[in-house]
């Protein structure tokens, strides 16, 4: 992983232990949905709150960054202007969580694939020197199909065949 990257695995990292211990699930009704932790005695995360006659609001939950209650979302809001109303952020752990999961989560699935990608790389690079005869391990595992001898890489030197499927990244149901 280039700098970059390591950087950003990092802010990810920071924001997944900043957030609320998971499982989570939503709970309640349909008009009143509460997404909750389903483990540890269902601590709320998001509670909706009536706000005046017609608005409605997100509670979220307390005990983070010292606040003992479940908060409202104007007490930790952050405007885009201090006299104006927009939005900029909601600066509690659970709504940064949130909020970048869209983007964190497809990252890290590049990441995967990325890793995966140079990972066949390496064992297709072994599988070839052992295939030519440069294999240098001396461990080797039985072979049933063939009653033959896989070496350490996964490449049968009595009927050829790898141990290894050729693709890791298939056959995720
Ligand atoms: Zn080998
Ligand atoms: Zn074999």
């Amino acid at each position: 992983m280039d700098d970059a990257t390591t950087k950003r695995v990092g802010e990810i990292r920071v924001r997944v232990e900043a957030a609320t211990f998971g499982p989570w699930s939503w709970f309640g009704t349909p008009k009143e949905p509460i997404l909750a932790t389903t483990t540890g005695g269902k601590v709320f995360v998001i509670k909706p709150h009536r706000s005046g006659l017609n608005g409605a609001t997100f509670w979220w939950r307390g005990g983070a960054k010292g606040y003992p209650r479940m908060i409202k979302t104007e007490e930790c809001a952050i405007k885009e202007r201090e006299y104006r109303n927009d939005l900029e952020r909601i600066d509690h752990p659970d709504a940064e969580f949130i909020a970048h999961s869209r983007t964190d989560i497809p990252f890290l699935l590049e990441q995967v694939d990325a890793l995966e990608a140079e990972l066949k790389a390496f064992r297709d690079e072994q599988l070839e020197r052992c295939e030519n005869g440069n294999c240098d391990s001396t461990d080797s595992i039985y072979h049933e199909g063939c009653d033959g001898m896989f070496c350490i890489h996964g490449y049968c030197q009595d009927c050829g065949s790898h141990l290894i499927p050729e693709t890791v990244t298939e056959g995720a149901a």
